[in-house]
């Protein structure tokens, strides 16, 4: 069942989201589901990864059914910060578990995921915003190393060949800010509109065949060899289940897996218009910028040349509007020349993140999958998640358990508990990071 005050929670911190305001949403919802129903495949949730999932079944041939408790888009995938980056939050976490082979292998998939974004975009003609470049930067001293050290081994040990790197003259020619001290610009990640893209996916799953659910929150899945998804008013009996609930998904998966996820609040504020002109010269090139803090600042132009400022993680449970004037102090950290500037919209949501920042795919059966902890790479590597999942079902596991073998610890306590320890290891990360500086 899905959780009341988490939902109420994202409910609010959505309220004022640039992207909902900036989207035409079909004039109608999807229906609810309120019959039974039989499927090859039933989703659970209409973000980036269960429509992907939905995709990529539909294209093996397999009937599908989509449920989400809301609509497509509520979830993360509506209000993200629209990076869509190759890679994982913890790439040396992934190689210490995978080894270098496995890394590689994760990279290349990875990459995929950003091919494969870019071809759905083409595909189905989805108009997103799409924007190509993207930089990490560093702010300290202490972590250009850092950056150097990751560049060099994305290049050389994972097999990525799109980053170059930047020296600090050559960042200010791209970032009209002094607070750079280096950075890697990386050419096939760049940035989109996420909830224009996740609209994009939803017409394109209904186009190939997938049948949608809106406000149909799944409250139990019996397991067996025949699955039945229940809703509050209808039932979808079904050969595999896939959840792809995300931060906000609860009582579907058995409390040792849910566990290993914790839903972490991120915030993002849109400036008012800024005109092109004055856009442009902040960000020459218009790339995603992302610095490699722990806690990071994200931010990007829109197409209608705002600053989207994103960051400040916390799972305090402050509002967006509270936190809004904290992410514009930070954004004049960055662009002290923008203090005229009007902040026009503040949103937020639930980022999914594992204890050790790699993604969880797996399998509770062998017809029950679930993929989650995307851990703020979710953009480029939901669309990969719903092939792999899609290939094992259709009998190709090797990508799907390239990925089950990663080992997940879970958060403490239950799900009452989860939000404040994590709370605490916030802490403890910002204050080891405020040492650092
Ligand atoms: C503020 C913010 C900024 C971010 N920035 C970036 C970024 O710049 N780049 C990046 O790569 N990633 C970013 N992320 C992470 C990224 O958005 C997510 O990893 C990704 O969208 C996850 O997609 P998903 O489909 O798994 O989940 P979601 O998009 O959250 O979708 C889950 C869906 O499941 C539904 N659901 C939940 N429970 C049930 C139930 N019981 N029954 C039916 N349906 C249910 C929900 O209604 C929801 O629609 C960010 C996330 C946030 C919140």
């Amino acid at each position: 069942m899905t959780n009341d005050s988490l939902d109420r929670r994202a409910d609010a911190l959505a309220r004022h989201s640039y992207y909902e305001a900036s989207v035409a949403r079909p004039t109608h919802d999807d229906p609810m589901l309120d019959s039974t129903l039989e499927a090859d495949v039933c989703v659970i949730g209409a973000g980036f990864a269960g429509l992907s999932v939905a995709l990529e079944c539909r294209a093996r041939g397999l009937s599908v059914v989509v449920l989400d408790a809301h609509r497509p888009g509520w979830g993360a995938s509506g209000r993200n910060g629209g990076q869509m980056i190759a890679g994982f939050a913890k790439d040396e976490e992934l190689e210490r578990q995978l080894g270098t082979e496995g890394a590689r292998a994760a990279w290349a998939l990875s990459e995929d995921g950003v091919t494969l974004v870019r071809e759905r975009i083409e595909r189905y003609g989805i108009d997103c915003d799409f924007t190509q470049g993207y930089l990490t930067v560093a702010t300290r001293d202490k972590r250009v190393p850092d950056l150097r050290a990751w560049m060099d081994a994305a290049s050389t040990r994972w097999g990525y060949q799109h980053l170059s790197w930047l020296e600090r003259d050559a960042i200010r020619t791209r970032i009209a800010s002094e607070r750079y001290l280096a950075g890697v610009y990386d050419a096939r990640s760049g940035h989109l509109h996420p909830l224009k893209y996740c609209l994009g996916l939803a017409a394109a799953a209904r186009a190939e065949g997938a049948q949608l659910f809106a406000h149909s929150p799944v409250v139990s899945v019996e397991r067996g060899a025949r699955p039945v998804v229940r809703t509050p008013k209808g039932e979808v009996r079904c050969r595999f289940v896939v959840t792809c609930g995300n931060a906000t998904l609860e009582g579907v998966l058995p409390r040792s897996i849910e566990a290993r996820i914790a839903p972490i609040a991120s915030y993002i504020i849109a400036t008012e218009p800024l005109g092109k002109a004055r856009a442009d010269a902040l960000i020459a090139q218009r790339e995603a910028i992302c610095d490699n803090n722990f806690f990071l600042d994200y931010f990007r132009l829109s197409a209608d040349h705002r600053v989207l400022f994103g960051g400040r993680a916390s799972s305090s449970g402050a509002s967006a509007d509270q936190l809004s004037g904290d992410i514009r102090a930070r954004m004049l950290m960055v662009f002290p020349q923008l203090a005229d500037v009007k902040t026009d919209y503040a949103w937020g949501g639930f980022v999914d993140v594992t204890r050790n920042r790699t993604p969880d795919f797996g399998a509770i059966d062998p017809n029950f999958y679930y993929v989650q902890g995307f851990s703020g790479h979710g953009v480029a590597l939901t669309g990969i998640a719903g092939r792999v999942v899609a290939s094992a079902i259709a009998g190709e596991r090797g990508a799907f358990d390239l990925f089950a073998q990663l080992r997940h610890a879970r958060f403490p306590g239950g799900p009452a508990m989860r939000r404040p320890a994590l709370a605490i290891g916030m802490f403890y990360h910002r204050v080891r990071e405020l040492l650092a500086a």
